[in-house]
């Protein structure tokens, strides 16, 4: 299947200059987003996963069906102030200004092993941090997994040393 004609690229959104690629387009058709499922559930599937692990909001919608096809838990990585116990955070560069992203203390076991999923890799700002907050739990990150990446945006240096699926390249 072409998943790349799915998408639907929408310019200037959220502003001036960003071709927006719109992953809701693959999300509501059951077939093509069951495709893409099932591609990164065949990755997973080979890399021994215990755990999966989404920046909100779009790392929700692809890794949360991943972890129920592996029969895995899914643990989500938030903006400040959203999860309700004790968490462990990182700062992380925007393109303007800085954001934190959190996780709860207690998501992941040491030693565990994290397929990491996220909508799209752009600059590698957000897998970065991410990758942070597993790995100071003391998960193993085994696998990362994109729908899309950007692939003039370079993010891809950012995580040069793990193993990376992405479905498309823009
Ligand atoms: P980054 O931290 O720069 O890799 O940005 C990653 C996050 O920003 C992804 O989770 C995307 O959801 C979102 N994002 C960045 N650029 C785009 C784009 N051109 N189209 C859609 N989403 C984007």
């Amino acid at each position: 299947m072409d998943l790349k004609k799915y998408v639907t690229v929408v310019p200037d959104f959220p502003k001036e200059g960003i071709q927006f690629k719109d992953i809701t387009t693959i999300m509501d058709k059951g077939e093509v987003y069951k495709y893409a499922t099932d591609q990164i559930v065949k990755y997973a599937s080979e890399r021994k996963i215990d755990l999966v692990v989404g920046p909100e909001a779009r790392g929700f919608i692809i890794g949360c069906p991943v972890a129920y096809a592996l029969e895995v838990g899914f643990a989500p990585v938030r903006k400040e102030g959203k999860l309700p116990r004790e968490v462990i955070k990182v700062d992380y560069g925007l393109e303007y200004g800085k954001d934190v992203l959190t996780i709860h203390k207690d998501a992941i076991k040491p030693g565990q092993r994290v397929l990491i999923t996220d909508d799209l890799l752009a600059t590698g700002g957000t897998i970065e941090a991410t990758i942070k907050l597993v790995e100071e739990l003391g998960g193993v990150v085994a696998g990362i997994a994109f729908l899309i990446e950007l692939s003039y945006l370079d993010g891809r240096n950012k995580i040069d040393n793990y193993d990376v699926l992405s479905l498309m390249e823009f």
